[in-house]
């Protein structure tokens, strides 16, 4: 009995590869079935060279278990091995034998699955035995047999086998046993192995018999030999992507759409992806596109290979050009890898862009599921955005869909600012908003609904993208001032009046958790709302991207700013503050006057330090004293003011008002208001 020392230069590389090699045990099965695979797919080859001149038919792959025997075994009916072949391949370990077939078949072997580089070896990650038998498809040869249990010494012999191929016979480590368990393999064929090329059969179909599931003669064939994506896009419907994709992704609802991927040159890459559709945030998940070597699966994790706002979507890719037994970086800068993510994002920019064209109503029909992936898209990809602003759509508050050229077009006549600025309205809670959507609306303006996950970032890209296009939310300011079409016009208020309705409403507005109110006046029509709360774009917008920015978190902190606007030409605001300023004249005359005269002695006093070097020695005291007494002053109006606010309870129903139509009349405030409004129904 001839033994023989394997041929690796290291004397023991099992515990290596037990131990190191790879570290999920599992894929020694994955590696089993592929060879045997790559053996059925090298008769065929062999086959249409000529070279083999018998049936090719029933080609299959058939894995089992023996429990008792305590063995699991690949059985092939391939080319199988010569005891030169196994000495060759088997043997001298480092020789890899589809190299070298490949080198011979070149033009025809692309069907060959020869990636994964110690794949026999790693039966001895979950083996204390291997043995091999085997008959090879030449004319003559004898069958063999090869044993090692895992020392660097085998044994080879002559053996009865009589058909043509392989079996790989693995006694199982002890603390390797659950590959002992039906459930355990089926799994992993089901896993690694579902659309190989090849029947994997593993066991019998069953039937419900007697009141048992019985085995029936019909074999169990684990795989798919022809999956979709290896078809022609021309030759499928609808229903069979759809069905395709509910096989790989149970538990779903249909996807938006899909993009059948077939290439073969500078590469070769084939594949479906489909872009789901996202019911909630938990179901954004970024490992959903698993990757096929030649129908073999390698990994669902395929950064790098896909460009990163990509892996949102779900589906297969195969290809035998991305390089498998490397590491993320290098995939990342390898130049065929990159080719591929380039290409990748290129055939899902213009699939879309057909599907925009050739089926608008579908398109925006599915828009605002499919929007989040296309914003993502053109937020990270500049390639992609410049075919994304061809077809990526606005939604205005009717639920009109535009394109972004279109919409441009559609309200350039009514948005233009005086400084030739188109301003696009938007809001981001039509029931919320509702009041200033109306005011806008009413003034035949359109007003873009942007309520989406990613719309705050998307829109300040736009404005970069787009010339002289900004994005004000309605509620930002008071209508004039959103779109400026001519110079503002002064509010009509004197000074005095001015300040004292600063006071009369900021006084009284109620405290809102997180937001201060700034007091000030528009000139808008009589018929406009008397008061109206406003969020300038700018602050909100740097409070919103916030949340998109890491370094940024100090704007979240910030409380909001709000604006409260007196509107000057509405009779009530007039009479309010005429009323007020009437009530309180008496009261007044005499801190104005004192006012007057004290602020007179501070700049005097000023006046003095002509060339900026200080205030003379002798007058320092008193201008601190006149300061300080300015400062009384002012606080006596105030409080004058203030105390008379307190009992105009119109000014408290303007100010509520105003706040209710903005949402942010809560609590006690929102109690008061509904007693008082009570009150006044008397
Ligand atoms: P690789 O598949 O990367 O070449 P392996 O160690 O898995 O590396 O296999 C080495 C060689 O042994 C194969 O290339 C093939 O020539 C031969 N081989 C392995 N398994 C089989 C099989 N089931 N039938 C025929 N040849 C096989």
């Amino acid at each position: 009995m001839p033994k023989g020392t394997i041929g690796v230069t290291t004397n023991n590389i099992f515990p290596v590869i037990k131990k190191f090699l790879y570290s999920d045990h599992e894929i020694f099965l994955r590696e089993l079935v592929s060879n045997a695979v790559d053996a059925t797919q090298k008769l065929k080859t062999l086959s249409g060279a000529g070279e083999y001149k018998g049936s090719t038919e029933g080609l299959r792959v058939t894995v089992a278990v023996d429990k008792e025997a305590g063995t699991l075994t690949v059985s092939d009916s391939g080319i199988g091995m010569t005891a030169e072949e196994i000495d060759k391949y088997i043997n001298q370990i480092a020789f890899s034998g589809a190299e070298e077939f490949l080198e011979k078949y070149k033009d025809t072997a692309n069907a060959i699955i020869g990636h994964f580089g110690l794949g026999f070896y790693s039966a001895f990650m979950v083996a204390k035995k291997v043995e091999i038998r085997t008959l090879s498809w030449q004319e003559g040869a004898k069958a063999v047999k090869w044993t090692c249990d895992g020392s660097p010494e085998f044994e080879m012999e002559d053996c009865d086998k009589a058909e043509r191929g392989t079996d790989i016979i693995l006694t199982i480590d002890d603390d390797e046993k659950e590959f002992l368990e039906n459930g355990r393999i089926e799994g992993l064929l089901k896993k690694y192995c579902r659309f190989l090329p090849v029947p994997i059969i593993f066991g019998k179909e069953q039937e419900w018999k007697d009141g048992k599931y019985q085995d029936t003669d019909k074999d169990k064939v684990i795989n798919d030999v022809e999956p979709l994506w290896s078809r022609m896009p021309a030759d499928l419907k609808d229903e069979d992507y759809l069905k395709f994709y509910h096989a790989i992704e149970p538990m779903q609802d249909d996807p938006l759409f899909w993009i059948h991927l077939n290439v073969d040159y500078p590469f070769t890459l084939t594949g479906i992806l489909y872009f789901p559709k996202i019911k909630n945030n938990l179901d954004i998940r970024k490992d959903r596109i698993q990757l096929y070597c030649n129908q073999v699966y390698v990994t669902d994790s395929v950064e790098g290979v896909v460009p990163d706002w990509l892996m949102l979507l779900q589906g297969v890719i195969d290809s035998p050009d991305i390089p498998l037994n490397v590491s993320r970086s290098y995939l990342q800068s390898d130049r065929a890898v990159k080719k591929i993510s380039t290409y990748i994002t290129k055939k899902v920019a213009s699939r879309l862009e057909e599907i925009a064209k050739n089926q608008p109503q579908e398109f925006e029909k599915k828009w605002n599921d499919i929007k989040i992936f296309i914003e993502y898209g053109m937020l990270s990809d500049e390639k992609f955005c410049e075919s994304g602003l061809k077809f990526a759509l606005l939604e205005n508050v009717d639920g009109k869909h535009f394109k972004i050229d279109d919409y441009r077009k559609l309200v350039e006549g009514e948005q233009t600012d005086k400084d030739g600025n188109l301003i696009c309205l938007y809001a981001t809670d039509k029931e919320a908003q509702y009041p200033y959507i109306k005011a806008a609306t009413d003034k035949g303006y359109d007003v873009l609904v942007m309520n989406g996950e990613l719309d705050v970032p998307f829109v300040g890209m736009l404005e970069q993208k787009q010339d002289k296009m900004r994005f004000v939310r309605v509620d930002s300011d008071v209508l004039d001032n959103l779109i400026r079409k001519q110079e503002e016009e002064k509010p009509q208020f004197t000074l005095e009046q001015q300040e004292i309705a600063q006071t009369l409403f900021k006084s009284q507005i109620p405290a809102v958790e997180k937001a201060e109110f700034m007091v000030s006046f528009a000139a808008m029509a009589a018929d406009d709302k008397p008061v109206v709360i406003t969020q300038a774009e700018y602050m909100r917008r740097m409070k919103d991207m916030a949340r998109f920015q890491p370094g940024m978190s100090f704007y979240g902190e910030m409380p909001d700013m709000y604006g409260m606007v007196l509107n000057t030409k509405h009779p009530l605001i007039q009479k309010v503050v005429e009323e007020a300023e009437k009530a309180l004249e008496a009261e007044l005359k005499p801190v104005n006057e004192d006012i007057t005269a004290t602020q007179n002695v501070v700049n005097a006093i000023r006046d003095l330090d002509k060339d900026n070097k200080g205030v003379p020695e002798d007058k320092k005291k008193d201008l601190e004293a006149s300061e300080k007494h300015l400062d009384e002053l002012r606080k006596q109006k105030e409080n004058l003011v203030t105390a008379y606010a307190a009992g105009d309870s119109r000014v408290h129903q303007l100010i509520d008002i105003a706040l209710l139509g903005n949402g942010m009349l809560k609590g006690e405030g929102l109690d008061r208001f509904l007693k008082r409004s009570i009150g006044l129904l008397k």
